[in-house]
């Protein structure tokens, strides 16, 4: 099986994110993605959603998608959580590995921890991002063939942008799936306090 593990904070999860999953299985040939959920990323303030929240709105918005579903590995275990361990972890279902960033992420892949472990256990597959065009200091990287760069529909938005977008009281639709803007409606989730959502 080739595996896809996509993963992100997803506060909340957006199209982008979602369009990122499917892209990939599609340009990569993969059989399967799966969308871990940060329980915190070591480069990020706290989360602004719960750990509960945020894996609910990736249920939502991968239901009925064929080939996603949700990695909840990262959030059964004590923060922060590395990629290194991540993939590690899924080696057990399969040694076709890849993990999907946007092009952002892979611009920080030497503050990760063990680069180059991961790299030996698996690829990228890394996608262009409104704003993050490849630069020169990836290209180390990617000289060593581990790295695939796939074209996706090019969706500018981000989470931070919809936490904004909330708490100034417009519209998050057509950025999310209508089953999460449901849950986040519900929830009320991003009002609260102004200062805390940028
Ligand atoms: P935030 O705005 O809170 O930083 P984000 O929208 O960047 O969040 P994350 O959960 O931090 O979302 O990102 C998870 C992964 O998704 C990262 O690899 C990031 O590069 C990628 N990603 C997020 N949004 C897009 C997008 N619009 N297009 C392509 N990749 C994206």
């Amino acid at each position: 099986m080739r595996l896809g593990i996509f993963g992100g904070t997803f506060d909340p999860i957006h199209n982008g994110h979602v369009r990122l999953a499917i892209e990939a299985a599609e340009a990569l040939d993969l059989d399967r993605v799966v969308l871990e959920v940060a329980k915190q990323s070591p480069l990020k303030e706290s989360c602004f959603a719960s750990e509960e929240d945020r894996l609910q709105m990736v249920e939502l918005a991968v239901e009925g998608e064929p080939g996603l579903a949700v990695g909840r590995f990262e959030l059964s275990r004590p923060a922060p959580s590395y990629a290194v361990d991540t993939v590690e972890h899924y080696r057990k279902q399969s040694l076709d590995l890849w993990l999907l960033l946007g092009a952002d992420s892979l611009m920080a892949l030497d503050e990760w921890k063990d680069p180059d472990l991961l790299l030996e256990m698996c690829r990228l597959g890394v996608a262009e991002r409104p704003g993050h065009v490849l630069k020169p200091e990836s290209v180390s990287v990617m000289r060593r063939g581990r790295v695939d760069i796939f074209e996706m529909r090019q969706m500018d938005v981000s989470s931070t942008e919809i936490r904004e977008r909330i708490a100034d009281g417009r519209s998050i639709r057509g950025l999310v799936s209508d089953s999460v803007l449901r849950f986040i409606e519900e929830k009320r989730l991003y009002r609260r306090d102004r200062e805390k959502f940028i």
